[in-house]
């Protein structure tokens, strides 16, 4: 195993708002008490319904935001306590993609300059050499080097990720967060960007640690992944182990939810029951317990460690033993499902090198000669 290249001990955010006209704040516990060690060089995927506490936990991590308490390590330092120019220096070391290509480049600069400015933050290089130094990044992210004189309106939304790519990329960072990186683009471009991702992390290694929707993005391409629930983590496994057994209650409704695992094993005790619960006022004892076919009083009166499950597992129920001692746990289709046409945007954009083209310019597949295979 790899030293952690981050370190989060018992991360707690919370957000205080004022909505109510009459009570008192309400507050959120967004994070509630993550610990979670990021190793140098995995791909770490962050997975749970919305508003689990997945984009906090991401910000935080890049110190985007701060924790309430907590500690978020980064080789060894404590981020959460640097000083502004001590933060400065790490900054181009833990570099973040945002969701939504549209609003986090700014409109009235230039792709030349969105993607240059890290460099004039953390390098020496002078003018000449940081246009150069633009230009190969733009054409490493798969866009052109006069694409640099024009602005972020006149892209693609995939085009865009990839300008925000190649700006993250610019300070040389060792670690790259995205948070659904690829949710806002079109399906058919959805697999090119995770693919450029997947390259980059391997060219440059990288560690990656990505939130994403759809769980055939994240069993293609991390090695571990944390599910989270109301704010805390309820299981966290190997790729491989999570998508061929889950231990989790609420792991495995989310498997069972995918289209293509009404295959497998699926009963009507595997179907994710009701909404989230408001989060500022989440269930007391176990928080899934309200949504759980197989609470009991227990579950309701004790919250559930985050225990360690053997071979480097840890989930966070009281049940779990003998939910799959008693054969009800869901077990997905082997192999896990991907869907079909999931299968097959992958294997259209395998090819790396057709990756490293602009995809306005990519011709389509059918198109694609093999004459010399
Ligand atoms: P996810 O990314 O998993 O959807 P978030 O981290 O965005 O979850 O949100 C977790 C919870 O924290 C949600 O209930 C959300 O409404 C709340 N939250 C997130 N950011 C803020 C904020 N800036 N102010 C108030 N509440 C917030
Ligand atoms: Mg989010």
């Amino acid at each position: 195993m790899n030293a952690p290249v981050l370190d989060i001990r018992d991360a707690v955010k919370t957000f205080t708002s004022n909505r109510s006209l009459f009570g008192a704040p309400t507050i959120v516990r967004a994070v509630d008490g993550v610990t979670l060690a990021i190793e140098d060089g995995e791909t770490f995927a962050i997975v749970g319904e919305s508003g689990s506490g997945k984009s906090t936990l991401a910000r935080m991590l890049v110190r985007l935001i701060d924790p309430t308490s907590g500690e978020i390590r980064y080789q060894g330092r404590d981020i959460a306590t640097l000083r502004p120019a001590q933060m400065r220096e790490l900054r181009g070391d833990l570099q973040f993609i945002f969701q939504d290509p549209f609003s986090s480049l700014n409109p009235r600069m230039s792709v030349g300059r969105i993607v240059g400015e890290p460099l004039e933050t953390h390098t020496d290089l002078g003018a000449t050499e940081r246009r150069a130094k633009v230009a190969a990044l733009l054409a490493r992210v798969g866009l052109r080097p006069e694409h640099a004189e024009r602005y972020p309106h006149e892209f693609s939304g995939g085009q865009r990720q990839r300008i925000g790519i190649a700006r993250a990329l610019a300070s040389g960072p060792s670690v790259l967060i995205g948070d659904e990186p690829v949710s806002a683009l079109d399906l058919s471009i959805q697999a090119q960007v995770i693919n450029l991702l997947q390259d980059l992390k391997a060219e440059f290694g990288l560690t990656l640690v990505i939130i994403a929707h759809d769980l055939a993005v994240i069993r293609h391409m991390s090695d571990r992944v944390a599910v989270m629930y109301l704010g805390r983590i309820v299981e966290l496994a190997s790729a491989d182990a999570l998508f061929s057994e889950p231990l989790h209650p609420y792991t495995q409704a989310l498997l069972a939810a995918i289209p293509e695992a009404r295959r497998g094993e699926r009963s009507p005790r595997h179907v994710l029951r009701g909404e989230m619960p408001n989060p500022a006022a989440p269930p007391a004892g176990c928080r899934f317990h309200t949504r759980c076919p197989f609470a009991d009083d227990r579950c309701v009166a004790e919250a559930p460690p985050l225990a360690d499950a053997g071979a480097g597992r840890q989930v966070a129920c009281h049940h779990w033993t003998a939910i799959s001692a008693s054969g009800a746990a869901y077990r997905p289709p082997v192999p896990p499902p991907m869907r079909p046409a999931t299968e097959r945007r992958f294997a259209l954009y395998r090819d790396a090198a057709r990756l490293r083209q602009p995809e306005t310019e990519r011709k389509p597949a059918e198109e694609k000669t093999d004459a010399n295979t």
